[in-house]
């Protein structure tokens, strides 16, 4: 098979129909922009409550970085221990940090009560070292992580990384056997199904221009204009990520959209898959461009990376094929000959301070800012904010801390800084 500028995950699942010729209604009482992780989990959780809801999908369900993504179902944040707990105290952070293991409970919960046939598995991750004070490192965040967060870690010393890893480039690596792994786009349509079945009315194709404040019997509002219509909604929630855009320009200022970019191989021999990752973890490197891989249920690899900074487009991913294959097989050579059969991108979102974001911005709801760990996080907020919008409490460790904006104000949603961001992160790769 000649390269695909295609989603592999794509191929492997058939999304749920929608009728893209119905009219909007004329009034909600929820509104959630975007049909991804974040969206649609939200939507299930407001729809059982038994609220109307409308979701908006300026494209297709999953369309995002929900069906783009490497499926792992990661513990943590991007953070590090000592680094939450010096910005936000030793109580939040350990909150947050429990919130990371409960996002993970949340998935497969979702994935049981639904009955979503995803290849969810238990099967841990493993975090490689690409240099030996990478690896020094581990042993201390192992007991950072347990003494905080009584959660364990374990170290693997490089005389026993063959039995993690069928590469031999790493110093060393740390599993944390409670992360998974899954294929995302049945998962994103499996949650969809499951909005569905409860009442949630998604709207594909439905662009949301513009939302204004407009009062209704009595009732304080939002009045959306969309490229389908408009409509009213009491409330309204947005997981639009890393695509988040001129409709809500506020968040927008406060999200940088970064590129990651995959490739799948060709089926690989079972022997050849046992070899190059005997325990099926979901694995990444210690690098802050850093690459993740791992195996895909029918024992493709999976490589992924920031092989471009920028938002995915057709030069980008085409670019991202050859940097990638050479990622890959500088990791594993013995896959030198094994042809690359896809490629494809998506974008990350970022926010300033590499944090996961929710709460009320000028009385919009929103939940952003997972940085590339927002398999699980992503389901997560969208069922705690849907909690709060119908009423239940805000426990949500991450609707109490700011939510910083660019130094300076220096950003208007448009990230001309990335090139020379890029290349400090480069840099720090090879200095540190
Ligand atoms: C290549 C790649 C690999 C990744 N790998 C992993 C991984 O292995 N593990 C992990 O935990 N995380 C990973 N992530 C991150 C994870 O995929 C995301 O954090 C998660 O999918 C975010 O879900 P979401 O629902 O918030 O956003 P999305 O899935 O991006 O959905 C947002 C939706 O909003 C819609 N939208 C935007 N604006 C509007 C508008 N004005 N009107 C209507 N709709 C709108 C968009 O069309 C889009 O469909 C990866 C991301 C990428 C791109």
């Amino acid at each position: 098979m000649t390269l695909r500028e295609q989603n592999y995950w794509l191929t492997t699942v058939e999304m749920p129909k929608t009728d893209r010729l119905a009219a909007l209604p004329e009034s909600v009482d929820v509104a959630v922009i975007g049909a991804g992780f974040t969206g649609l989990s939200a939507a299930r959780i407001l729809a059982r409550q038994g609220a109307e809801v409308a979701v908006l999908e300026a494209e297709s369900i999953g369309w995002g970085a929900s069906s783009r993504n490497g499926g792992m179902v990661l513990t943590g944040l991007k953070l590090g221990a000592n680094k939450l707990i010096s910005m936000y105290g030793r109580e939040t952070t350990q909150r947050m940090y429990a919130a990371s293991i409960t996002s993970i409970d949340c998935v497969e919960k979702i994935v049981r009560e639904e009955g979503i046939d995803c290849d969810f598995s238990r099967c841990g991750h493993l975090e490689v070292a690409c240099k030996q004070k990478h690896f020094d490192d581990y042993a201390r965040q192992v007991e950072v992580i347990a003494r905080e967060f009584n959660h364990p870690l374990r170290v693997i010393p490089k005389s026993e990384l063959s039995e993690e890893i069928g590469s031999n480039i790493y110093y060393g690596g740390m599993v944390d056997e409670v992360s998974a792994g899954l294929n995302p786009a049945r998962y994103v349509a499996g949650l969809a199904r499951a909005a569905q079945r409860v009442g949630a009315a998604i709207f594909e194709n439905s662009r949301l221009h513009k939302m204004e404040r407009e009062t209704r019997q009595g009732l304080r509002g939002w009045r959306l204009s969309t490229s389908r219509g408009s409509l009213w909604a009491k409330d309204v929630f947005a997981g639009t990520s890393g695509y988040t855009g001129t409709a809500t320009p506020q968040l927008q200022k406060k999200i940088i959209p970064i590129g990651s970019y995959i490739i799948t191989t060709e089926v690989l021999p079972e022997p050849v898959a046992r070899e190059l990752s005997p325990r099926n973890r979901m694995i990444y490197d210690s690098k802050n461009y850093l690459y993740y891989y791992r195996l895909t249920p029918d024992r493709r690899m999976l490589f992924g990376g920031r092989a471009a900074f920028f938002p995915e487009n057709e030069q980008t991913i085409r670019k991202s094929a050859e940097i990638l294959r050479q990622g890959m097989i500088s990791v594993y050579p013995q896959l030198r000959d094994t042809k690359i059969e896809y490629v494809w991108g998506g974008t990350l979102d970022f926010a300033f301070d590499i944090m996961p974001h929710a709460g009320q911005m000028d009385g919009m709801y929103f939940a952003v800012g997972y940085a590339g760990h927002g398999v699980a996080m992503a389901t997560y907020q969208g069922e705690k904010m849907a909690e709060w919008i119908a009423g239940g409490k805000n426990d949500n460790p991450f609707a109490s801390i700011p939510f910083p904006g660019a130094p300076l104000g220096l950003y208007n949603g448009k990230p001309w800084f990335l090139p020379v961001a890029g290349a400090w992160y480069k840099f720090l790769d090879w200095v540190n």
